[in-house]
């Protein structure tokens, strides 16, 4: 009888987590964020599904040349259109130093096709976000999200390629670590009115190992953690990016300004 009654309570135990959201322990995320606006989910959901892997590339972008009238931003040597030169440059490649801070360009942009190529860490360290974190900022505050998302379970908005706290990827295009990653990124600067009231949203379209991950995807709001931010009138700005404490590599980066 008691067998019975305890088989029976099962179902009903199982169905109550699922509706009431509680996060898996094993889970990284959150359950106690803010609801992203426009969406179910909260910023970095613990119970977020995680996009599906697909298995991507070598990109066909790789070593991919600047177009004519590109801004070359780093040809594997040349760090002078950077705000500092602390990141160790070698072999065609800068990797970040930890403590060191953000990259910035010197020159601020608007709306832009950006090329670039990254590598994690070979050397497997960490888990969730503290495995090859790195990011590209636009204007200085929209993340589009770089980490090793190979075999490495974070909340979906956060992992790689993520645009960070509000979309997660389509699918998961990451390839192992040590290996050679493309971005081929479109971003729209965002548009505001004489009263600094946003007229257009920011918008990316991200093109992960050659996968498309985000077509088209309209911004919320500047990249915040465990926050959800507000527009706030702004002109073009520096392309970041983000010293995580992960040695992460970059190389071939390079822009395409876009009229708008
Ligand atoms: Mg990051």
């Amino acid at each position: 009888m008691e067998k019975i009654i305890l088989f029976s309570l099962i179902p009903v135990l199982a169905i109550s987590v699922f509706e009431t959201g509680a996060a898996d322990k094993n889970l990284p995320g959150y359950t106690d964020t803010p609801v992203i606006p426009g969406q179910k989910w909260r910023v970095h959901d613990a119970n977020r599904p995680r996009p599906k892997v697909v298995k991507a590339g070598p990109s066909k972008t790789l070593g991919m040349k600047p177009p004519k009238g590109a801004v070359v931003l780093f040809d594997g040597t040349d760090t002078s259109q950077w705000s500092h030169n602390k990141w160790k440059v070698e072999k065609g490649y800068m990797e970040v130093t930890r403590g060191s801070g953000q990259l910035k360009t010197k020159q601020k942009f608007g709306s832009i096709k950006l090329h670039l190529e990254f590598a994690t860490p070979k050397e497997v360290k960490g888990s969730s976000q503290g495995r090859g974190n790195s990011g590209v900022f636009f204007c200085g505050q929209y993340e589009v999200q770089v980490l090793d998302s190979y075999n490495n379970i974070s909340y979906a908005d956060g992992q790689c390629a993520a645009i960070y706290g509000q979309h997660p990827p389509r699918v998961n295009a990451c390839r192992p670590p040590g290996e050679w990653q493309t971005y081929d990124i479109e971003f729209r600067a965002p548009k505001f009115g004489k009263d600094g009231k946003v007229t257009r949203a920011a918008v990316l379209t991200v093109i992960h190992n050659g996968v498309k991950v985000h077509d088209q995807r309209e911004l919320i709001g500047p990249s915040g953690h465990k926050s959800v931010k507000s527009y706030k009138k702004h002109g073009p700005g520096s392309i970041g990016l983000q010293d995580h404490g992960n040695p992460m590599r970059f190389r071939n980066i390079w822009v395409v300004e876009l009229k708008d």
